[in-house]
C-alpha cells in the first residue's frame, strides 16, 4: 500500500517542536529521516515543497532567550538567527540525497497581494521545475502582530493553494482530528476521515481564539478550509516518530481531509465566479482554434486589448466579432498586453524590457465557453 502515490506535488508542513528540541537544539535524526522520506517522494515521481517552522525555536537558543516568552522585536531577532541555522540544515539534509534547497521567506503580503503572489508563485514553479525543493518559511524578521499569519499552518495552506499542490500534509505533535480536545474529554473519539469542513468539524477543534487551541487544531482546520476549497487534499498526522511521511504512505493513522475536486478544475471555478471582469483580449479565429484544441493564448494571437486591467485580472477573451469565448488571468496589465498584442512570444523581453511569461493567458488559467447549442457565442458557427 502506498496512500501517497497517486499524489503528485506534496507539500509537507513541519512544526517547531518536531524539528527543534528546548535542551537540545536541532533534532537532526529525525531532519535526516525526513529529508529521505522526500527523496523517496521524489523517485516515485511527485514534486517537493516544504513549510518549515523552527526559526523562532532555534534562534532563540543561539541567542541564550530560551526562558521564558518572548517580546515581538526578540522574536523577529530570534527568527534573524534560527533562519540561517535552519535553512543550512535543510540544504545539508537534503543535500546528502543530491536535492537542491531553495530558500522563499514570505509575508502575508505576497500571498494575498495579487501582484506579489503571481510572483511568489512563479518563483515556487520555476524552483520545481529545476528539479530544487522549496524550503518555505513565514519571514519573521519583518512581519509583525499584524500582518503576519503566525502560524505556519494556514501559510502551508496558502503555499499549496499557490503552487496548485494536490496534497498538504501537516506533520504534528497530534496524530490527527478528535471529536473533542482529546486532552479535555477521555472520551474524544479520533476522526479518520472529513470529506467536508463543516460547522460541526470546526467545533471538534475546540473554542477559536483560547490560549490554548491557538496555533493547535484551530490553525489546522483553517488550513483544511483553505486547501480542499482549492482542490487540495490534506493529512494530519504524528510527525514524532522517524521517517514520518513513509509512515503515513504505509498506512499511519492520520485525518485525511478530501478535496473539492482538482486544483485545476478549483481555479476555473473560481475564474468562471468572477462576474465582474473589467478588461478584454480580442482574439483573432486562428487563436479561437487553438484555445479550443487546448492551447495556452499567446499574445500573437491577440487583435487588441480592451479596458483596464492589472496583471492577475480575470479578462473576457472575446472573438473579433465580439463574441465571448471564455475567461481567464491575464499575464499582462493592459498596457503592457497592448504592446505585445500580436507579437511573437520571443519578442516580449524586447518590446517590454523584461522577461515576461511567453502566455497571454496560459490554459490552467483559462476556462472556455462551452459551445453548446443555442449558446450565445458567436465564434467558429456555434456548434
Ligand atoms: N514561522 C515560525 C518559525 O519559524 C513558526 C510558526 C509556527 O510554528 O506555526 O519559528
Amino acid at each position: 500500500m502506498n496512500r501517497l502515490a497517486r499524489f503528485r506535488r506534496i507539500v509537507i508542513k513541519i512544526g517547531s517542536s518536531l524539528l527543534v528540541d528546548r535542551a537540545t537544539g536541532l533534532r537532526h535524526d529525525w531532519l535526516a529521516s525526513v529529508a529521505a522520506d522526500i527523496a523517496g517522494l521524489r523517485r516515485d515521481g511527485a514534486q517537493v515543497l516544504v513549510v518549515s517552522s523552527g526559526a523562532i525555536a532555534l534562534g532563540r537558543g543561539i541567542l541564550g532567550r530560551q526562558a521564558g516568552a518572548l517580546k515581538l522585536e526578540e522574536s523577529q531577532a530570534s527568527a534573524a538567527c534560527g533562519q540561517i541555522a535552519l535553512a543550512r540544515a535543510w540544504a545539508e539534509a537534503l543535500g546528502r540525497h543530491a536535492i537542491t534547497a531553495g530558500q522563499v521567506l514570505l509575508t502575508l503580503g505576497d500571498t494575498e497581494e495579487r501582484r506579489r503572489y503571481l510572483n511568489a508563485r512563479e518563483t515556487l514553479s520555476t524552483l520545481l521545475k529545476l528539479g530544487a525543493v522549496p524550503v518555505i518559511n513565514e519571514n519573521d524578521t519583518v512581519a509583525t502582530t499584524e500582518i503576519r499569519y503566525g502560524d505556519n499552518d494556514r501559510l502551508a495552506a496558502r503555499v499549496a493553494t499557490m503552487a496548485g499542490a494536490d496534497l498538504l500534509i501537516l506533520l504534528s505533535d497530534v496524530d490527527g482530528l478528535y471529536t473533542a480536545p482529546p486532552e479535555s474529554e477521555p472520551r474524544a473519539a479520533f476522526v479518520p476521515h472529513v470529506t467536508q469542513v463543516t460547522p460541526a468539524i470546526e467545533a471538534m477543534a475546540g473554542a477559536a481564539g483560547s490560549d490554548l487551541s491557538r496555533g493547535g487544531m484551530v490553525t489546522k482546520i483553517e488550513a483544511a478550509k483553505i486547501a480542499t476549497a482549492s482542490g487540495t487534499a490534506m493529512a494530519i498526522t504524528s510527525g514524532k516518530r522517524l521517517n514520518p511521511v513513509a509512515a503515513l504512505a504505509a498506512g499511519e493513522r492520520a485525518t485525511w481531509f478530501a478535496a473539492n475536486g482538482n486544483p485545476v478544475t478549483a481555479r476555473k471555478k473560481w475564474i468562471s465566479g468572477q462576474l465582474a471582469a473589467t478588461g478584454a483580449v480580442f482574439v483573432d479565429d486562428g487563436a479561437v482554434g487553438a484555445l479550443r484544441s487546448g492551447k495556452s493564448l499567446l499574445p500573437a494571437g491577440v487583435s487588441r486589448v480592451d479596458g483596464a486591467f492589472a496583471r492577475g485580472d480575470v479578462v473576457v477573451v472575446r472573438g473579433l466579432d465580439g463574441g465571448e469565448v471564455g475567461r481567464g488571468i491575464v499575464a499582462y496589465d493592459a498596457a503592457d498586453a497592448a504592446r505585445i498584442a500580436g507579437c511573437k512570444s520571443r519578442d516580449i523581453a524586447q518590446i517590454l524590457g523584461y522577461e515576461g511569461r511567453s502566455e497571454m493567458i496560459h490554459r490552467d488559467d483559462l476556462v472556455l465557453r462551452a459551445l453548446a447549442a443555442g449558446a450565445p457565442a458567436k465564434v467558429d458557427g456555434g456548434d
